[in-house]
């Protein structure tokens, strides 16, 4: 059984928890997807996230296929994104259900209720309560779950939290690679060298296969990203000069650094801005 799915397909209502991205118009949006919730009925569709076509072949939520809205079945469980310090929202879920280990897929969802962190301004709130009339607005979470209670499966497993060693995994194979990067060229020889232009090629390789064959969404962004890191990795066989190759990477990191201090701030509150153009119905995530 894996995280949404596993189980037989499920008959009736099931209540589960999301979490939303805000914008300014008071839309709610998944976190990967700009496709917005309408207030009642939506219904999934299976549009991979790849840009090919809706596909029509199987019942939407199906346990062979990854579609149809997804809700978390226990508030720890939808703790693990970090947006869900900031909106929540319960949902009830019908049609098609497909469940796993931390929650479920469904074929239809409604939004029942809905949570605004601290930090939400007024007229977000107030914009919010427009756009979803029939969903209750809750500035307490305990409460909404308090009233709105989620749905209970016995496939439901209580999410482990991830253990210091492979939290430190990561964090630690991208400070190796930014040091292997620093290294000087006179310095680079024998078992270092090896690694070095293993790493270059490797880098080189995803990243013509990310710019020439791949069309699948965020992929140009991760060009751009693997792009800044070879341009890393080449920096030292240019002297003080690879100081320049380096200048896209650095940039980065302080805009990134800089936009994850910003969400340290007390009362911070993310809110997407609206784009110009009007969204369709028609929804999956
Ligand atoms: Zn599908």
């Amino acid at each position: 059984m894996r995280a949404f799915t596993g189980s037989e397909p499920l008959v009736g209502e099931v209540v589960g928890l999301r979490t939303f991205r805000v914008d300014e118009s008071g839309l709610l949006l998944p976190l990967y997807s700009d496709r917005s919730w309408y207030d009642g009925i939506n219904c999934a569709t299976c549009a991979p996230p790849t840009g090919e076509r809706e596909r029509r072949d199987h019942q939407i939520a199906s346990p062979d296929c990854d579609c149809g809205f997804y809700a978390f079945g226990s508030a720890e469980a939808a703790g693990r994104y970090r947006n869900s310090r900031y909106v929540q929202a319960v949902v009830s879920c019908w049609g098609s259900v497909v469940a796993g280990t931390l929650g479920i897929r469904a074929e239809r969802a409604r939004i029942v209720a809905i949570w605004l962190g601290p930090g939400a301004p007024s007229w977000v709130i107030k914009r919010v309560a427009l756009t979803y009339p029939s969903a209750r607005i809750y500035l307490d979470r305990d409460e909404m779950l308090g009233e709105h209670p989620l749905s209970v499966l016995p496939c439901y497993e209580t999410p482990k939290p991830a253990s210091l060693r492979r939290r430190l995994v990561l964090p630690m194979a991208g400070a190796a690679l930014i040091g292997l990067g620093l290294v000087p060229s006179q310095a680079l020889h024998g078992a270092l060298w090896d690694t070095w232009l293993g790493v270059s090629v490797a880098l080189a390789v995803l990243l013509a296969w990310l710019t020439l064959f791949s069309k699948a969404t965020g992929h140009a962004a991760l060009a751009v990203v693997m792009a800044g890191l070879l341009a890393w990795f080449a920096a030292p066989l240019f002297g003080l000069a690879g100081w320049l190759l380096r200048l896209p990477a650095l940039r980065a990191a302080c805009v990134v650094g800089g936009g994850y201090l910003a969400t340290l701030r007390p009362g911070y509150f993310p809110i997407v801005r609206a784009p110009a153009v009007p969204r369709f119905r028609g929804v999956v995530a």
